[in-house]
């Protein structure tokens, strides 16, 4: 019997654009559809951010309400994933979606460079965020963009504000942040079996470190993560053609290292998402 490894698309993000890949879905009819088709092809968590009418990132929760709608009806079951990530507002405003209570959303424990940006997680708000999900019994992701950040998640526990068991998600090949290099997965790896015992893990690899990191991931026990948000390109120099053909690429992955695609119920019982 091999282990079930769950699938993670992250359909449009904060960065990516038509113009680098037309197949990146902006608008909620577009997410709602080109999720559907991931989810057909066995990815059963969705990563989402949405877009304002300009395409621009926003954290509007009316717009998540009726992205959460769409997916509901269309993907019957799957497990909804909302950013609260910082380049999609500011403060407060992060966390308005967090009360349609989707079943998880990211939560970032610090805060780094990327590229040419700060990515801001002041420590308050942090806790508060941690706090909206426990009431609302989201399951969180922590998002863990340099090592500092699992150590903070650490604390978080400690304190009550994150229950075990923890899923994280280690952040690789964004300049300014973690280096996408199998040295360093291994120490945030290890690091994370000490300070969190039992934690479920990810990594995502951002462009062309995307299918690396999925399989160091694997190899480990860990669980993948995909998508047009961090790679629009389906191999060297040609793009994707949909979010569906990236889990395709990934399931075939996993096929690799002698494990199998979660089934809704599995990733479930993972994530201890209740069904
Ligand atoms: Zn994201």
């Amino acid at each position: 019997m091999t282990t079930p490894a769950i699938i993670t698309v992250a359909i449009t993000g904060n960065i990516a654009t038509k113009e680098q890949n037309p197949a990146v879905p902006i608008t909620i009819a577009e997410q709602v559809e080109s999720t559907q088709e991931a989810f057909e092809a066995g990815a059963m968590v969705a990563h989402v951010h949405v877009r304002d009418n300009n395409g621009k990132p926003c954290s509007d929760a009316d717009r998540f309400l009726k992205l959460q709608e769409g997916l509901q009806k269309h993907c019957p079951g799957m497990i909804i994933q909302f950013s609260t990530g910082a380049r999609g507002g500011k403060g407060l405003e992060r966390c308005e979606s967090l009360k349609y209570r989707p079943e998880m959303a990211s939560l970032s424990t610090g805060s780094v460079n990327l590229v040419n940006n700060i990515y801001e997680n002041e420590p308050k708000l942090i806790d508060i965020m941690a706090e909206r999900m426990l009431e609302f019994n989201i399951k969180p992701e922590v998002e863990v963009f340099d090592l500092g950040m699992l150590y903070k998640a650490a604390e978080l526990v400690q304190r009550g504000l994150l229950k075990l068991p923890l899923h994280v998600q280690f952040v690789m090949g964004i300049p300014g942040a973690l280096p996408a290099k199998e040295s360093v997965f291994h120490f945030l790896r290890t690091e994370l079996a000490e300070v969190i015992p039992g934690a479920s893990f990810t990594a995502a690899g951002v462009a062309r470190y995307q299918e690396q990191c999925q399989r160091w991931s694997l190899a480990h026990g860990g669980h993948v993560r995909t998508g047009l948000e961090d790679n629009v390109m389906i191999s060297k120099g040609v793009l994707a053609k949909s979010n569906a053909q990236l889990v395709e690429r990934a399931c075939e992955i996993i096929g690799e290292y002698d494990r199998h695609v979660a089934s809704l119920q599995e990733a479930k019982t993972l994530l201890g998402i209740a069904a």
